[in-house]
């Protein structure tokens, strides 16, 4: 019999944490879970999910318009946020109650409190003042908006986590960052009726993805009339009354709004969590540095999914929180494998890919082969929309094999899982070849990029 209260005790139930937790207490484990906000976490509460509802929200936005060509009269459409919000909300609560009902019926105990760490084996469980403790605590709290408090009047702003809960449906939003969530919800304002400015530091907007998809959101975000500005960032936030903002920018202009959106970066939630009193090694943004098997520098402590700042998305979290339960409660160490994990990103439209950037795949590679197309789809030519789509294709010149695949338009994120299962299988451009095309559809191009791309000299 083990001296411990919990074989497992989770702190924090969001993806990551819950399928831990979950998976752990299948093989037999006695499992604790503490949560101080909802069981869910950020991506079913107020990330991944939430927003693909504002998403599809906005989309109609643009689709109202689009059907006109397609002989339609949408005359004097309306929108009402708070519908928008209390259905959002409604479905929301349901996904929370079966998170908590499965973890319930694996047999895990929930406890709504913030939990901090003791020390190697024990928890504070804040809201009941009482210790207990474990075999192995699994570290799963997220990550949370980071908001530069360094500027005058940031308070004035909003992130993420209130965006969700807007009371009215601002008229014009200035968004600060350039990244994920940045172009998420300045898509999501725009479609909606909104007028919209993004404000980003560096040269080019998505900065980690491929040029050729940065270049291509961007236009994509102009053409349909989102400010894009790029080498600026937010000097101060001046309160002008009346809901109404000034925005002071470090290019010596100034924008007025009634939303500031700050979406500058997550940082990892490890503040006041205590792991110090464990020994547990944090990195300098709060990151619990862990080992292949997500083990942290406490043996009797481990972390997974945001607040490790591996790879921040959800199924990564789901991996690694399987890997964890099996390595530690099935006798089978795993290891997450991070090789060729696709992402989207859901702006209008939407960015899906795979593998290597261009620019990532000539530092590792010796020959690389390029092959892209950029069209306008098929349904546009009635729309009249000038929206268009990009493919490109990066290839390992000397094993043949497609390392990396780009898109950015209609349903970029749906084909991108598809071909994911390819590209991490290993297949060659010639198969990609060999695969006949199926017309008429967007997808049929990347099975008919025949040319190299040769850059101008
Ligand atoms: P990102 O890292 O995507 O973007 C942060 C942005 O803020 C970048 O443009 C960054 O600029 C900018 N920035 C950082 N610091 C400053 C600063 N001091 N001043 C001005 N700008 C600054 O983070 P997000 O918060 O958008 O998203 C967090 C993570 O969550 C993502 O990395 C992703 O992993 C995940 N996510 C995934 C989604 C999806 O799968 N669709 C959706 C939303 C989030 P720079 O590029 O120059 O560093």
């Amino acid at each position: 019999m083990t001296k411990f209260d919990y074989d497992l005790f989770t702190i924090g139930a969001g993806s990551g944490g819950v399928r831990a937790s979950r998976l752990a207490s299948t093989y037999g484990a006695r499992v604790g879970v503490a949560e101080e906000y909802r069981v869910g976490g950020t991506c079913v509460i107020r990330g991944c999910v939430p927003k693909k509802f504002l998403v599809y929200a906005s989309e109609y936005g643009h689709d109202f318009n689009n059907a006109r060509g397609y002989g339609w009269s949408a005359e004097n459409i309306s929108f009402n946020w708070q519908t928008l919000i209390e259905n959002k909300d409604n479905e929301i609560d349901r996904l929370n109650g079966i998170y908590i009902r499965n973890l319930k019926n694996a047999g895990a105990d929930i406890f709504q409190s913030r939990a901090t760490v003791k020390d190697e084996h024990t928890v504070h469980l804040e809201a009941e003042n009482r210790t207990v403790t474990a075999e192995k605590i699994l570290v799963a709290t997220g990550g949370a908006p980071w908001v530069d408090d360094s500027i005058p009047g940031h308070e004035l702003g909003v992130t993420s986590n209130e965006a969700f809960h807007l009371e009215n449906l601002p008229k014009h939003v200035v968004v600060a960052g350039g990244g994920y969530i940045a172009l998420e919800f300045a898509c999501i304002f725009k479609g909606l009726g909104c007028e919209v400015c993004v404000v980003y530091r560096g040269e080019d907007i998505l900065r980690y993805f491929d040029t050729d998809v940065s270049v291509q959101v961007h236009s994509e975000l102009k053409r349909q009339g989102i400010r894009v500005i790029t080498q600026t960032v937010f000097k101060e936030i001046e309160d002008l009354g009346g809901g109404e903002k000034r925005v002071h920018l470090s290019n010596d202009t100034h924008i007025d709004t009634d939303m500031v959106f700050w979406a500058v970066g997550r940082w990892p939630s490890t503040k006041g969590l205590g792991l110090e009193n464990a020994g547990v090694e944090l990195a300098k943004n709060g990151a619990v540095i862990v080992d292949d098997y997500s083990k942290s520098s406490c043996d009797s402590i481990y972390a997974v999914g945001d607040v490790t700042n591996r790879v921040n998305l959800t199924p990564v979290a789901i991996r690694e929180g399987a890997a964890f339960a099996e390595t530690c409660f099935n006798n089978k160490p795993t290891k997450m494998d991070y090789r060729f994990i696709p992402k989207a990103v859901f702006t209008q439209p939407p960015v899906g890919v795979v593998g290597y950037a261009e620019h990532e795949a000539r530092k590792e590679f010796k020959n690389v082969d390029i092959y892209k197309t950029n069209f306008r789809a098929m349904k546009n030519m009635l729309t009249g929309s000038e929206e268009r789509v990009m493919m490109k294709l990066v290839v390992d010149a000397d094993t043949d094999k497609v390392i990396g695949c780009h898109i950015v338009g209609e349903e970029a994120a749906e084909m991108i899982q598809c071909i994911a299962i390819a590209v991490k299988a290993g297949v060659t451009k010639a198969q990609f070849d060999e695969t006949c095309a199926l017309h008429p559809t967007i997808a049929e191009e990347l099975v008919t990029l025949h040319e190299k791309f040769v850059p101008p000299m």
